[in-house]
């Protein structure tokens, strides 16, 4: 050992603690969130780039902490997913978003399918039944629900994965693919699971359409979705160039700040009955 490495590795270790307690601390705020509706979604459009309408919706989890306010899922969904809270949260997601769609269908609005973000964490052998059994106590058709999943999911789990995945397109549900490109799938690998939607991952709409190596990249990910005869979506997207860019490519669907940020329930079906498009 180098004379100065023993203050760093000590440092290190200190830092280590500090995120432990920090982790637990938001697990433990997590726990009550749950039990005192501090949790909500919104919702984030998705919009065709030929038609200009809105096709569908991302529910995104926001905590409203009492103390800190709106609080992002970047930093307590890593720490759910750690500890395994997870599981509650994504059930509390799902049964909150089958509720809205209830409620919309039961106001009579014409909505767009709206889709949930799952994590590996909850892909085990109940997930079928689970996912069956909010959408019966809510009579949410199939149709009306969408799940995103990462491409980590598929590089963790092997047979079990594509099993349960097939369960859930029997059941008339509709899988995307999400932050696709920054995992590790191959194309062939890809062809394996029984997904209908890519989801290009906002860091390569970024550079869109000055970057040449993520021009490449979206080019290469939107011909190989349409191989495989998937839907794909940008995320991320924000300027008008970014727009021009994946229409000339043949990108299906946008989502991002140029259209619409995350948006209260109540605020997306204002935007719907005002017919907003892009
Ligand atoms: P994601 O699934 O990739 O969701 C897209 C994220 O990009 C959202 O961040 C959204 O607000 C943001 N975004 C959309 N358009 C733009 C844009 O034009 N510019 C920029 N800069 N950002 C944009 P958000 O809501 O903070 O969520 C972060 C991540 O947290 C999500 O990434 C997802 O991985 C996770 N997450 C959110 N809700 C849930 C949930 O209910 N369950 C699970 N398992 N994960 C969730
Ligand atoms: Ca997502
Ligand atoms: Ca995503
Ligand atoms: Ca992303």
């Amino acid at each position: 050992v180098m004379p100065g490495q023993a203050p760093a590795l000590l440092f290190y270790s200190e830092e280590m603690n500090q995120r432990a307690k920090e982790h637990l601390r938001i697990e433990s705020e997590l726990r009550q969130a749950l039990a005192n509706k501090e949790l909500l979604l919104y919702y984030q459009p998705k919009v065709s780039l030929r038609s200009g309408r809105v096709v569908g919706a991302e529910a995104l989890l926001r905590w409203r902490h009492p103390v800190r306010g709106l609080v992002s899922p970047g930093v307590f969904i890593p720490v759910a997913e750690e500890t395994g809270l997870i599981l509650d949260l994504g059930n509390w997601v799902l049964e909150e978003a089958c509720r809205q769609i209830a409620a919309w269908r039961d106001a009579n609005l014409m909505m767009p399918p709206i889709a949930v973000n799952l994590s590996a964490r909850q892909f085990d052998n109940q997930l079928p039944q689970r996912v069956a059994d909010v959408m019966a106590r809510h009579q949410v058709p199939p149709e009306q629900l969408m799940l995103e999943m990462t491409e980590s999911l598929l590089v963790r789990g092997a047979d079990n994965v594509i099993a349960i995945m097939n369960k859930l397109v029997a059941m008339g549900l509709s899988l995307a693919l999400d932050d696709f490109g920054t995992g590790y799938s191959s194309l062939a690998y890809l062809k394996k699971f029984p997904i209908s939607t890519l989801k290009i991952d906002r860091a390569f709409v970024i550079g869109l359409p000055f970057e040449e190596n993520d021009c490449a990249i979206a080019r290469a990910i939107v011909t190989m979705a349409k191989q495989l005869r998937q839907e794909i979506v940008a995320e991320g997207v924000e300027t008008i160039e970014q727009m021009s860019f994946l229409r000339e490519l043949g990108c299906d669907q946008l989502q991002g700040y140029l259209f619409s940020q995350p948006i209260p329930a109540a605020d997306f079906e204002r935007m719907l009955g005002e017919g907003k498009r892009l």
